[in-house]
């Protein structure tokens, strides 16, 4: 995914080359779009050796299945961002919140960038109401979550890991 007019004046942007990097800049004024990484804060909830996945709604990749959360708004802190999700699409709280790492993906196979910062999260409850941008919830046994149903591949990953992990 790439820009094609000025944020700032509305020109059309021109491509140019800078560090070995393709970037689009704004001959006009000088503004430059750098496609920076979207950051979205997920949830890996795994309570009695099962793990919540949420079913997509929307495109991009609808009716995959997905870890719940989103994308942060402006000004808000990864684990503010975390709680509002959370509580808007499966209806519930959160208990604890344990970062586990980071996962780059792109928003659709030529979307823009996102970085997923990826918490452990113990809820507040079990009773879990897909709500929102999820269509349905779900518990899955650690051993044999859909992986291949996962469409983010970043994310994919970093689940995986972190299921097999030992000191998990
Ligand atoms: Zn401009």
């Amino acid at each position: 995914m790439t820009a094609r007019y000025c944020l700032a004046c509305g020109a059309p942007l021109a491509t140019v080359s800078e560090g070995g990097r393709r970037r689009r800049r704004c001959r006009r004024c000088g503004w430059t779009f750098y496609a920076n990484p979207v950051p979205a804060a997920v949830a890996v909830i795994v309570v009695g050796g099962r793990v919540l996945l949420g079913r997509r709604a929307r495109p991009p990749y609808a009716g995959t299945w997905d870890l719940p959360g989103g994308f942060l708004e402006a000004g808000e802190a990864p684990e503010r961002g975390l709680r509002r999700e959370l509580r808007e699409e499966i209806g519930v709280g959160v208990r604890r919140a344990s970062l586990i790492g980071f996962a780059t993906d792109r928003y659709g196979p030529r979307g823009f960038a996102v970085l997923a910062i990826v918490y452990r999260v113990v809820p507040t409850s079990k009773r879990i109401r897909a709500a929102d941008d999820v269509s349905e919830a779900r518990w899955f046994n650690i051993a044999a979550p859909p992986f291949s149903e996962i469409a983010f591949p970043g994310l994919r990953r970093l689940l995986r890991r972190y299921l097999e992990s030992p000191h998990r």
